[in-house]
């Protein structure tokens, strides 16, 4: 039977008392169930590391151990990759349509468990509660989108003329490598992980550090969907050691990664490399960050503007690629817009995860911290603070940063050029709107971007000129929505198709054209 179209995923209402009870009480169960330890998973078998065991921690209080993973190291990379070559025929003999349905009873799953991966995710991650269900149900989508995309494109399409039959058909490429971020736990692992399955590849998950037990659950749930075993291999570890080890092999097709520029230049760079007995060239998606900025017209909707830009700067603590980390202004509304947003801001919310009314949890842990408020001090040199909330309460727990707002920022100042990615936002003042798009452009990274604007002269300009992977007018800047927004960047933000959008199945597809002379 045709599956229903694709739909979204709707996110809870938490203003709904059983869901806020829910909640609640998967928390309370999630508590309970921290400080475990998690094997490798590898060719179906739990393997575990006694003597090299990784712990994962709650950001919004760090003597709390979420869980303790074993650890691989290049041997077992090794086995995964020969184990995963072994599994590509069979898996990708299995007819696309019962590819697709594993992915389907995924999504089920991972619906049933909704609360409870949730609140994985408010104590590995720091995410707090309606942050961590969009995160649910992004994951959800990336498994119902990807289904119905595999079908679609399964589908041989034919050119037959008199005398002869021609037929493309797709291929999976082979084994692909995967490495995700921990800043979206479940789905940005689970959209990179079962776009390979889907098309018949293989897959390593190599999960984030940060991580690494909310993909355990993944993992786990994939698994009883009905993904082979030797399909899917789960091998946290050290991305110098593992993540080297099997970017490195010859025997990998696809290296598939998000996360920040330096990693994944490296990745891309030594993916490159062809070394005798090697006989392809590995493709390699990369999603590498933004310097995202927002425009606001003079005649923009300051009230809506303000909301847009707290969000999309603030909301998950800045961490987020798509953030916005720089407000550019028109002169005219200049001094008015940072009064307002300096305003506004105050009334974040900053607390641990768990709290219902967090708005700004802390950021992922000690060494983000760290690097942050190092930007901290760049910032308080290079613009005025109009905003700086304390957190030196939470930070006695946790690993809490307080947002931060500087306005009069230069438009080459570090703190306007360098992804920081944590909550600190640069102001800058533009003289009109060629000013504004070019500040908004010079930077070397070109992946979200936006405008609030009441002019469709504005607006139509915007459209045209500002070259960004993904474009918002009057609204936030962040929470693409699978197949509605596909998302990734261009210039050095990223290579490679959009997530959640047709195009990304193609990077795990080799096209084949057949002709029969009759
Ligand atoms: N897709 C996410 C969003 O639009 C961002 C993903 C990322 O940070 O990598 O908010």
């Amino acid at each position: 039977a045709e599956p229903p179209p694709f739909r979204n995923e709707p996110l809870l209402d938490f203003a709904r008392a059983e869901n806020r009870e829910a909640m609640a009480a998967a928390l309370r169960k999630v508590e309970s169930e921290l400080g475990r330890t998690y094997p490798l998973i590898l060719d179906g078998r739990a393997i575990e590391t006694p003597d090299r065991l990784a712990e994962s921690v709650d950001p919004s209080r760090s003597t709390r151990v979420v869980g303790r993973v074993s650890t691989a190291d290049a041997g077992h990379a090794d086995r995964a990759v020969a184990v995963a070559r072994a599994a590509v025929g069979p898996w990708s003999s299995t007819p696309a349509a019962e590819r697709a349905a594993v992915l389907v009873r995924a999504a089920a799953i991972l619906r049933r468990r909704k609360f409870e991966l949730a609140a994985w995710e408010v104590y590995e991650c720091g995410k707090p509660w309606r942050e961590a269900d969009g995160d649910v149900a992004e994951a959800i989508d990336f498994c119902e989108f990807y289904a119905r995309e595999m079908v679609r494109l399964a589908e041989p399409r034919r050119r037959d003329v008199p005398g002869e039959t021609n037929v493309c058909d797709r291929l999976p490429r082979g084994v692909a490598v995967v490495i995700p971020p921990w800043n979206f736990p479940l789905a940005i692992p689970c959209g990179m992980t079962v776009a390979p399955l889907v098309a018949g590849c293989a897959v390593i998950l190599k999960p984030a550090e940060q991580s690494p037990v909310v993909a355990a659950k993944l993992v786990e749930i994939l698994h009883e969907a009905g993904v082979p075993k030797g399909a899917l291999q789960y091998l946290p570890g050290e991305g110098e050691e593992v993540g080297q080890a099997l970017v490195n092999d010859r025997r990998v097709d696809v290296v598939s990664f998000t996360g920040s520029r330096p990693v994944g230049l490296l990745l891309n760079k030594q993916a490159a490399d062809t070394p005798p007995g090697q006989d392809h060239v590995k493709r390699v998606i990369a999603e590498m960050g933004g310097k995202n900025a927002i425009i606001v017209d003079d005649d923009a909707d300051l009230d809506e503007a303000v909301v847009g830009v707290l969000q999309s700067a603030f909301g998950y603590a800045g961490q987020k690629c798509s953030a916005c980390s720089r407000v550019v202004v028109l002169e005219g509304v200049y001094d008015a817009f940072v009064a307002r947003l300096a305003e506004a801001g105050k009334s974040l919310r900053v607390g641990p995860a768990a709290d219902p009314d967090t708005f700004v949890g802390p950021v992922i842990d000690a060494d983000a911290q760290k690097r942050i408020l190092e930007y901290r001090g760049v910032a308080l040199q290079e613009g005025r603070v109009v905003l700086d909330v304390d957190v030196s309460e939470q930070a006695r727990l946790g690993s809490f940063v307080g947002p931060l707002i500087v306005a009069d920022v230069a438009a080459d100042a570090r703190v306007a050029q360098e992804e920081i990615f944590g909550p600190i936002l640069a102001v800058l003042k533009a003289k009109d709107l060629t000013d504004a798009l070019a500040i908004a452009e010079g930077t070397s990274y070109a992946l979200t971007g936006g405008l609030y604007s009441r002019s469709p002269v504005t607006i139509e300009r915007v459209r045209r000129e500002f070259r960004v992977g993904n474009l918002y007018i009057n609204r936030t800047i962040t929470g693409a929505a699978v197949d509605r927004q596909p998302f990734g960047g261009f210039k050095l933000s990223g290579v490679g198709a959009k997530a959640g959008g047709s195009e990304y199945l193609l990077e795990y597809l080799l096209t084949r054209s057949i002709t029969e002379n009759t």
